[in-house]
């Protein structure tokens, strides 16, 4: 896999798939440009917070059932809707405001496997100047809808795109320490290998944990299936049929929980980058990654 690395001018990694650790992409530094998000729900303030943000579960999805009969043990509904309840950590790569922080995103941070990496990067961006780090977030927010309306907890690992980080450590931590049944780490890559395309989802290998082996593998092969249905080509450039195998991502070594870094696609490629940058694009990226992960939560 070395052999694709590609490095651009700043003199960071550029591909995503190849990055030093979860949220590590690190592409051309993220221009201000005059694309806006397409989704910009958040209401937090912008802030450099890495307190985690949380969406409840709605109170109001089990069925009210008639007075004149004993409470029914909430295990009932539970069992009737799995996904109900269920803990999920998304982690949107990257950040907005770490293109103008980097000695604090150059911080030195474990990455598991012995090694230390950088805090976070920079990530990559579209020719025209497309972020990935607004990408992820965009698509984050839209993953995050339609997953809190099937009942799931969705936890995400930075509030805005405003802010700097969280570093990769402290990321997989707000995995490990929610609990989360599955964790999602999304990113978009930044190849320049002619005729790179496709999506992949990278998983820790060997695994270093329960988690991290066939619980992780599932997840993996669950949405990349549900991503298959939903049009997207799996890559021709990293890893097989879809998944990669990964020894150097720090969210990948440091979690303890079922976890995928899905690279939703190739920036640098013309024909990628349009459905990358297009809201419709970016809903169906995210309805592919939800249904694979509520499979998973089965
Ligand atoms: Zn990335």
């Amino acid at each position: 896999m070395g052999a694709v690395l590609r490095r651009h001018a700043t003199g960071l990694a550029a591909a995503c798939a190849l990055a030093a650790a979860m949220s590590a992409c690190a592409g051309p530094q993220a221009k201000p440009v005059g694309q806006t998000l397409a989704s910009t729900t958040s209401t937090s303030p912008s802030t450099t917070s890495t307190a985690p943000t949380t969406s409840d579960v709605p109170t109001t999805t089990a069925p009210s059932t008639s007075s004149s009969l004993p409470a029914a043990p909430t295990t009932t509904t539970a069992k009737a809707v799995p996904a109900t309840g269920r803990v999920v950590v998304i982690d949107p790569g990257h950040n907005g405001g770490n293109a103008t922080h980097t000695a604090e995103i150059n911080r030195q941070v474990p990455a598991g496997r012995g090694r230390t990496k950088p805090c976070n990067t920079t990530g990559t961006a579209t020719q025209t100047g497309y972020p990935e780090h607004a990408f992820a977030w965009d698509l984050a927010v839209r993953l995050r809808e339609i997953l809190t309306a099937r009942g799931v907890k969705v936890i995400m690992t930075r509030a805005d795109n405003a802010g700097v980080g969280p570093c990769v450590d402290r990321r997989a931590a707000i995995g490990n320490e929610s609990g989360a049944a599955a964790v999602v780490s999304l990113h978009a890559d930044g190849s320049t290998a002619a005729g790179a395309h496709g999506f992949h989802l990278a998983h820790s290998s060997p695994p270093l944990n329960t988690a991290q082996g066939e619980p992780s593998l599932h997840l993996a092969r669950a949405v990349r299936d549900k991503l298959v249905a939903a049009g997207f080509p799996t890559s021709n450039y990293a890893g097989k049929d879809g998944l990669s195998a990964r020894d150097d991502l720090a969210g990948l070594n440091l979690t303890e929980r079922p976890t995928v870094l899905v690279e939703c696609g190739n920036m640098r490629d013309a024909n990628e980058a349009a459905t990358l940058s297009s809201p419709a694009g970016r809903q169906r990226y995210a309805e592919g990654i939800a249904n694979g992960i509520l499979g998973f939560l089965g």
